[in-house]
């Protein structure tokens, strides 16, 4: 019988083929029981706790957040990933491989207690060969006994040898330090904090209201604020309280203007369009109820789903709508709006009133969909049992395996799927779906990419 994704082919979703750059992931690689899972728990310093492993049974979430220095990165435990490789030796050779070609570094666990075996030396083999670079942690370090056992591990061929401690975090602070070193330099920051309002780009086709809308907030609603302590005012921009809060609708010099020359041409009037769009965070894109849905509409919404802004749908002129236009208006929504049905529609009117309180909350929502950042073991918990249920279609005779998620970034969210092989377009959908069902993302846009390990 049929896939359950291939129910979500036709649903219009902008592909999104460049991979954006998510924080660096580092993979780690090991024989079962050399500590690989107590070091990453240590490694993440138990801000996100892996789950205990039962024996015999495969760990159902493998990559997770870490933070060191004010810097994130993605740990990845390969003992998830189940290579089909017989026998131990490859088994984690194969592990070694994946990590290598998916990985910014690999971290190579060793037992120190033991010292280097056969599949170490395997391993290494196949480690020495990696454009990546590689670190190699001699743990159950516990105490300077054994740290002699650590230096006998540069017959690995790797460099030197860390010694650590994952079950008493002896050494880990060090190996932290040098794993953020192999990482190219990335921002500190937190991406995309902004202060200060909230940007809103009000957007729709000539004559939807757009002035008489913006003129009904500011006016009725307390006056146009001008002066907030610590912001400048861009002339082009207004202030508008709604619901208690500050916001900056961007660019609304032309709607503010008394007398609107009808000189602006289609293409200028779609520049200036795009240009609010880009200038905001979250664009309220407006609507006539009383007329039929038009290309020029639809050419709004692509632009904002285009530029990744939070969205929500205002239905203006509600005053007009009958009940014979709300019964075809619902079908056209059913048919012209099902790449946005994820954003929230208000039903408003610039002229009486109508419901235009509702426009702040709605608002709020669709923000703080877009700033969500869903912690990566949690994504990966909940990505391993979908695609457990619903493996990716076979494609060329090959099965492409899902190797793990991250979300790259919000605003939009991003997130990033690293992969052995390509997937469907109407997989990623199915995977949009999904996602949205658990983690709902109400007003944003969701992008997801997907990186093919070499
Ligand atoms: P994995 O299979 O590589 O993920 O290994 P685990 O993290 O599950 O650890 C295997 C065993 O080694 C467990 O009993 C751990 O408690 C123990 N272990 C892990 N790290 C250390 C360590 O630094 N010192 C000592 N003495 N034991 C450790
Ligand atoms: P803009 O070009 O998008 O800025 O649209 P305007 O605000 O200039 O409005 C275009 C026309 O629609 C004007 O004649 C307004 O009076 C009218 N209009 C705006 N909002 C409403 C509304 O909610 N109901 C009704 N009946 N007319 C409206």
């Amino acid at each position: 019988d049929e896939a359950e994704w291939a129910q979500f082919d036709e649903a219009g979703l902008p592909e999104d083929e460049s991979a954006p750059t998510p924080q660096p992931v580092l993979a780690v690689v090991g024989r079962p029981n050399v500590g690989k899972s107590t070091l990453v728990n240590r490694l993440l310093g138990r801000r996100e706790a892996v789950v205990q492993d039962v024996p015999g049974v495969t760990r159902d979430r493998v990559a997770y957040d870490a933070l060191w220095n004010g810097r994130r990165f993605t740990v990845v435990d390969t003992g998830g990933w189940e290579p089909d490789a017989k026998g131990l030796q490859a088994a984690v050779a194969a592990q070694a491989e994946m990590a290598m070609s998916t990985a910014d570094a690999v971290l190579l666990v060793v037992d120190a207690q033991v010292g280097a075996t056969a599949t170490e030396e395997a391993v290494a083999k196949v480690l020495r060969r990696s454009k990546r670079p590689v670190l190699v942690a001699a743990n159950k370090v516990d105490d300077e006994r054994t740290m002699a056992e650590a230096h006998t591990l540069w017959s690995l061929g790797l460099g030197e040898p860390m010694p650590v401690s994952g079950l008493h975090g002896r050494g880990s602070g060090d190996l932290l330090d040098r794993i953020l070193d192999t990482f190219p330099d990335t921002p500190r920051e937190e991406f995309g904090a902004t202060g200060g309002p909230r940007r809103v780009a009000l957007v729709g086709k000539p004559n939807v209201g757009k002035s008489s809308l913006l003129n009904r907030l500011t006016g009725e609603l307390r006056a146009v604020v001008d002066d907030v302590a610590g912001t400048t005012v861009d002339p082009v921009d207004s202030l508008v309280e709604l619901d208690g809060e500050v916001w900056r609708f961007v660019d609304t010099a032309g709607l503010r203007k008394r007398v609107k020359t009808a000189s602006g041409t289609e293409y200028y009037a779609s520049l200036r369009t795009k240009a609010a769009i880009e200038a905001a965070e979250v664009a309220i894109v407006l609507v006539d109820a009383s007329e039929p849905l038009s290309e020029q509409d639809l050419r709004v919404f692509t632009m904002v789903v285009e530029a990744g802004r939070a969205l929500v749908i205002a239905y203006n002129k509600w005053d007009l709508v009958d009940e014979d236009r709300r019964h075809q208006l619902e079908k056209e929504i059913d048919r012209e709006l099902v790449r946005v049905r994820w954003a929230e529609r208000v039903n408003v009117s610039a002229q009486t009133g109508r419901a235009v309180a509702k426009l702040a909350p709605t608002l709020r929502t669709a923000l703080a969909s877009w700033d969500t950042r869903i912690p990566t073991g949690q994504l990966n918990s909940w990505l391993s049992d979908l695609v457990a249920a619903n493996p990716p279609p076979v494609r060329g005779g090959k099965q492409p395996k899902i190797l793990f998620a991250t979300q790259a970034h919000p605003r939009p969210p991003t997130l990033v799927l690293f992969t052995t092989g390509f997937l469907e377009a109407g997989y990623r959908r199915f995977l949009e779906r999904k996602f949205r069902e658990t983690f709902g993302f109400t007003g944003s846009p969701v992008r997801i990419s997907v990186r093919v390990r070499e």
